[in-house]
């Protein structure tokens, strides 16, 4: 391919990406300063948009609570890996910003005084974990529908310029600091150079890389896979969720709100099973205690008809609930699967759903490298980021709140560092690094195709770095990752075409599931422990003593290199983690 022209820009900050998180970082920062957002997607169909059940916030609107109470389920869901400062922050600032999403305009359904609705999800507690409490804040189920469509609204009537289907393809970093990024435009097939004091990554996740997955196509995990490679750390990256219901085989998420409205997980004999579990919580105990209850009820032998799912069952409650409160899910259960969820059981599995891993950042979502100095002008919010508020397994309702706590935090702490910082200078050749890996990818090696590599990808991460992982399972995984990576540098895209060229952008998201996956695997072998989403059937207890730390990774070469960084311990000492 001749290299497409270059466009420059120039903006005071750039955000890259368009969810919950990018555009309350938009919304905020443009406040004050000229904004551009960048996002491969157009903005109402990032993943955000999906988000089904709700967003945590000790309103007290239904029965009392308090953002302590909040805090304390966090701390003890992420099994004490949590920084508890950083939790701290978002529990009491998701009260504040509910309501700010309220006064925007979100249609929350209400309760009969007119308030906003709230109801149960997993490991939301009165007390300190005395029994269920409704803390999650919802639109039907729809929530994810509702933020985002209020705030690309409230961005559009900001003034916040859209870069629509442009996709980040280099930060740039020069001498500690973020002068702007790289971008290519899917339509023409330019380069555009944006320059900007700041850059705030919102990238999302990077379910893609397992087979069976809640994560829409698009959650390839780019800003994160980018940034590593510019030499950014990434943190906690052993930890990902599985979330207990997804459509058996599709991976098509089953809120958990369905199970606060009172829905119950059977086996084949018909037995709710969280009974042996969790049982105070039953089926509203954490995710991945509830991931891993089904996972031991089908080696038992008691999935359903001996096979790998079970069912969740909706037919005992109240008529009319399902259609009011749940209406999405029941469309779902009817057109892809051909039954009624008001009368018939749902056949759930886990699903690959949620990464507590990613970019480092401080409460201000500045960018952390390796001493955990802040990249100046450099910042991540929302699920590409690890503050870390989720520690080793993120609770229900607590993602919608990280994005929009942490993405304001974000443009607010951008919107001041703005004026007072120059312009930095990019540095030689700013979009050679780009280029190069457009050219690579163009270049006839008559080599691997994409697809076959990327199923193989998804294959062993399901089978060996999913729920349970051991030893032998991690290290064989990792030699096939090793070799999908030698193999991908022969991949071949054969659309030359400039324009809308998506083969193209599936071979650059392959790239950037590869190193990710291969950084997650070689975290998972070296923490020889069980906590939250990263259980080890060769190490099943948790090892304070050993492993109450963050791990951080870096490419040294061909391997992994990964440091440790201890907890922040404030409020709540580690306890046995009971349910
Ligand atoms: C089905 C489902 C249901 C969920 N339900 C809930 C729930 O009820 N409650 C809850 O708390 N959490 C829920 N979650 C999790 C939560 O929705 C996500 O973690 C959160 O919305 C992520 O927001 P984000 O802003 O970080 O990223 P996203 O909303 O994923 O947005 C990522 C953005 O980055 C852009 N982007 C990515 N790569 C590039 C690139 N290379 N160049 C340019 N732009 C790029 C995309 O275009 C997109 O705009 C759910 C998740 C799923 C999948």
């Amino acid at each position: 391919m001749t290299p497409p022209p270059v466009l420059r820009h120039q903006f005071d900050a750039v955000i890259v990406g368009a969810g919950g998180a990018g555009l309350m970082a938009a919304l905020e920062a443009s406040k004050r300063c000229r904004v551009a957002v960048v996002s491969k997607l157009y903005p109402t169909r990032s993943h955000t948009g999906t988000a089904q059940g709700g967003i945590g916030a000790a309103l007290g609107n239904l029965e009392p609570d308090r953002w302590e109470w909040h805090m304390f389920d966090t701390v003890k869901g992420g099994d004490y890996l949590c920084d508890q400062d950083a939790v701290e922050v978002m529990c009491q600032e998701a009260i504040e910003v509910v309501y700010e999403l309220e006064h925007m305009g979100l249609p929350f359904n209400r309760t009969a005084e007119g308030t906003i609705d709230q109801r149960r999800f997993g490991g939301h507690t009165t007390e300190f974990g005395k029994a269920p409490i409704r803390r999650a804040c919802y639109a039907a189920d729809r929530t994810g529908h509702m933020i985002l469509q209020t705030l690309y609204q409230q961005c559009i009537k900001q003034g916040v310029v859209f870069f629509d289907e442009f996709r980040l393809l280099d930060v740039l970093i020069h001498e500690g600091r973020c002068s702007g990024i790289v971008a290519w435009c899917l339509a023409t097939g330019e380069l555009h150079l944006f320059h900007a004091k700041a850059v705030l990554l919102a990238t999302g996740g990077f379910g893609r890389m397992y087979k069976v997955t809640s994560n829409a196509h698009t959650l390839t995990g780019d800003g994160c896979a980018i940034v590593f490679r510019r030499g950014v750390p990434l943190e906690d990256m052993e930890f990902f969720q599985f979330h207990p219901t997804g459509i058996y085989k599709l991976g098509i998420l089953i809120t958990e709100g369905a199970r606060g409205e009172g829905g119950i997980l059977r086996n084949d004999r018909g037995e709710r099973f969280m009974e042996r579990y969790a049982p105070t919580l039953l089926d509203l105990a954490p995710r991945d205690m509830v991931s891993r209850a089904i996972y031991r009820e089908i080696r038992a032998g008691r999935g359903i008809q001996g096979r790998d799912y079970v069912h969740l069952d909706l037919t005992h409650l109240e008529a009319g609930l399902v259609e009011r409160k749940l209406p999405d899910i029941a469309d779902f259960v009817r057109t892809y699967l051909g039954l009624d969820p008001v009368r018939e059981l749902i056949p759930v599995q886990p699903t690959a759903h949620y990464a507590m891993g990613g970019i480092p950042t401080d409460a201000q979502a500045q960018v952390l490298d390796a001493h955990q100095a802040p990249v100046r002008g450099l910042y991540a919010a929302g699920e590409c980021a690890c503050v870390s508020v989720h520690g080793a397994n993120r609770l229900g309702t607590n993602s919608l709140v990280d994005i929009v706590v942490f993405g304001r935090r974000g443009g607010r702490h951008i919107a001041q560092y703005i004026p007072q910082a120059d312009l930095p200078p990019l540095p030689p050749e700013a979009t050679r690094r780009a280029q190069e890996e457009l050219d690579r990818l163009t270049t006839p090696r008559g080599g691997e195709a994409i697809a076959r590599l990327r199923d193989e990808l998804q294959e062993i991460m399901m089978r060996h770095v999913s729920v349970y992982r051991e030893e032998a399972g991690l290290k064989e995984a990792l030699a096939g990752i090793a070799t999908l990576r030698s193999r991908y540098r022969a991949v071949e895209v054969q659309d030359r075409s400039r324009r809308f060229n998506t083969e193209l952008e599936e071979a650059l998201e392959l790239g950037y599931l590869l190193d990710l996956a291969w950084v997650t695997t070689a975290a998972a072998l070296a923490r020889t422990e069980s906590r939250g989403a990263h259980s080890r059937e060769d190490h099943p207890a948790r090892d304070d003593a050993g492993w109450l730390r963050h791990s951080l990774a870096v490419a040294t070469g061909e391997t992994v290199g990964l440091t440790y960084k201890p907890v922040t311990i404030t409020r709540f000492q580690p306890q046995e983690r009971k349910y």
